[in-house]
């Protein structure tokens, strides 16, 4: 059994995060493949390593000394030294990145230090080997991951060891390194997860898992145990803040488990994402798997007698929407009417371009915009075939005073979508959380 674990940049933010993280790898002797994030903040009002980074890299650009930034890195990394009573002395290495940095460097090269000097520091740590990115994670020149090259790399380089790989780099096929977008250290854990075919990629954090809706809005959401990878997609496509799509991918391909997990609560389970989920893994009531939703959607309505049994009438609006690059989210449609629900951004500096030219094709007799609106979803797998689900769900919001909009449900019944007012975008997932899921 093979457990490739991710540890995020709180997990490795000072000695004593190092330390939890010792002790969850010497728990299990599966966990022999480790991808570690650059030292992230110890405190509130503390700075990201990577920020720090990219801070120097802007003031070589602009000419402007930044010694005292490098000297704060420096320190942060030779603390780590200090409070975990290594065996490594990495002043030769920050010497010659130094010179580098005077004598140039790109951003991205500079950026991957973090992770590179937090992963030497984590495998003299553990006694395992360090594992470069750079010898495995292998981008193409149009910035995309060459996924089978890479795999083939990393199984040559980590044959049944334990390694300790920093997160968030690789190379270019011209031998420069190019960092992935900002917390794509989840990315290179997926990859290493698929790339060894491990049992399960865990992915250690500050939070026990995926929390079932906003914690903004909702006081003390109580995490998700089980997820699907589809209601993920799900979740996410309608507002939740979860895991990067290509942080996902290469795991979902291979049918991979994703567990979140907290490194400051080894303890708890964490949230478990997997392609299917069976009752006796998930034996819970609930049937909401979680709530999420956003604001920012208008709707256009085009409004004529009997518009909807015409022909060609949804491929003539598409044509127009299409030709000014407005995406259209959902498609509602009466006998008279066809409403479309696109994003007030992507639209705003185009609506009456948008409108004069469906007006022009269309001739209605009318079209309306209502701006303003959100949408709340309700997701869950077990909502499936369950009888009264939509019903309870419109009678609580009617209670609550919440006016309904719109209305979608997927056939494979795993989320009802509504449209709600922006102001009662908060309302509604309040009243949804507290009577689905406290209930
Ligand atoms: N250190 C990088 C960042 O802060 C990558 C990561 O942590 O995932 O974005």
């Amino acid at each position: 059994m093979v457990k490739v674990v991710k540890f995020g940049g709180s997990s490795c933010a000072d000695a004593t995060q190092f330390a939890k993280v010792k002790s969850i790898i010497q728990s299990d002797p599966a966990r022999r493949v480790v991808v570690v994030s650059a030292p992230g903040k110890r405190f509130k009002d503390d700075h990201k390593i990577t920020d720090l980074l990219y801070l120097c890299a802007a003031h070589i650009k602009y000419g402007v000394g930044c010694e005292d930034i490098f000297s704060i890195i420096r320190g942060r990394y030779n603390d780590i030294v200090r409070g975990c009573r290594l065996s490594i002395d990495l002043d030769s290495e920050f010497d010659a990145l130094w010179e580098k940095m005077r004598s140039g460097i790109s951003a991205d090269e500079l950026a991957s230090r973090g992770e590179y000097f937090s992963a030497k520091l984590m495998a003299n740590y553990l006694g395992f080997d360090f594992v470069d990115s750079a010898l495995w994670v292998k981008f193409r020149f149009d910035g995309s991951v060459d996924q089978e090259a890479s795999y083939e790399a990393l199984r040559q380089a980590a044959d049944g060891r334990g390694v300790v790989i920093p997160g968030f780099y690789g190379v270019m096929p011209d031998g420069h390194i190019k960092t992935f977008t900002r917390g794509g250290s989840d990315i290179t854990g997926a990859l290493a997860a698929a790339a060894l075919d491990a049992d399960v990629y865990e992915n250690w954090t500050d939070v026990s898992g995926i929390l079932m809706a906003d914690p903004r809005i909702v006081k003390d959401p109580a995490p998700i145990r089980y997820v699907t990878y589809s209601e993920l997609r799900e979740l996410s496509y309608v507002g939740a803040q979860v895991l990067h799509e290509g942080a996902v991918y290469p795991v979902r391909e291979k049918s991979i488990p994703l567990n979140i997990r907290n490194t400051n609560e080894p303890d708890h389970p964490g949230t478990m994402i997997m392609e299917t989920v069976d009752d006796t893994q998930d034996n819970s009531d609930t049937f909401i798997t979680g709530i999420a939703g956003k604001k920012g959607f208008s709707i256009i309505t085009i409004a004529r007698t009997s518009l909807s049994s015409e022909h060609g009438v949804l491929l003539q609006i598409m044509e127009v929407l299409e030709k000014h690059k407005v995406n259209v989210e959902f498609i509602l449609s009466g006998i008279d009417t066809v409403s479309l629900m696109v994003s007030a951004a992507e639209v705003s500096n185009r609506l009456y371009e948008v409108l004069g030219e469906l007006q022009k094709k269309l001739k209605p007799n009318s079209i309306t915009v209502a701006e303003n609106i959100a949408i709340v979803a309700a997701v869950g797998r077990k909502m499936a075939n369950r009888l009264g689900t939509s019903g309870k769900l419109f009678a609580t919001l009617g209670e609550h005073g919440v006016n309904v909009r719109m209305i979608t449900q997927g056939p494979d019944e795993l989320n009802i979508i509504v449209g709600v007012e922006e102001k009662d975008f908060e309302q509604a997932i309040r009243v949804l959380y507290d009577s689905f899921v406290k209930e």
